[in-house]
């Protein structure tokens, strides 16, 4: 039975929380948020989101996610894009997205093929479709 430490152990390097965008939060995942923080919809709106007409994303601070603080302040809360990441359905069908967020990861598997990679994460996805890790 395949694990998903097989193909990925986050090392918490941080990078992928660095930059200038954040995900999306989906209606469930302001709810978990706004849960977490222990917050009112109003304070968690001010203090870290950004809301462009429908899109609501967290804030960017010193070039990273609000709540990145040599690991994420809001783990338990996280948008479910940060949980899936890096396993994006897009690597089982181009190989070079693989290739690609491979190179931007190191808790992926480095070793590993790129057909045993596919078989693995798509055994865990049919299990568990928005796969947290
Ligand atoms: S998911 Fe990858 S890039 Fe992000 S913190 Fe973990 S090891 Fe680093
Ligand atoms: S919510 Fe957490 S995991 Fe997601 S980008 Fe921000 S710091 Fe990183």
């Amino acid at each position: 039975m395949a694990e998903l430490k097989d193909i990925f152990e986050c090392t918490r390097c941080g990078y992928c929380c660095q930059g200038e965008t954040t995900v999306s939060l989906d209606e469930d995942d302001q709810k978990r948020m706004i849960a977490t923080l222990g917050l009112s919809r109003e304070e968690v709106k001010e203090m870290y989101w950004r809301v462009t007409g429908n899109v609501v994303q967290m804030k960017i601070q010193d070039g990273h996610c609000i709540f990145y603080d040599e690991g994420c302040k809001v783990h338990l809360g996280r948008p479910w894009r940060c949980a899936q990441w890096p396993l994006h359905p897009s690597m089982l069908s181009d190989e070079n997205n693989f290739k690609t967020i491979r190179e931007s990861c190191p808790g992926i598997n480095q070793e590993i093929s790129y057909a045993d990679f596919c078989r693995i994460l798509t055994e865990i996805m049919d299990e568990q479709p928005k796969v947290h890790c």
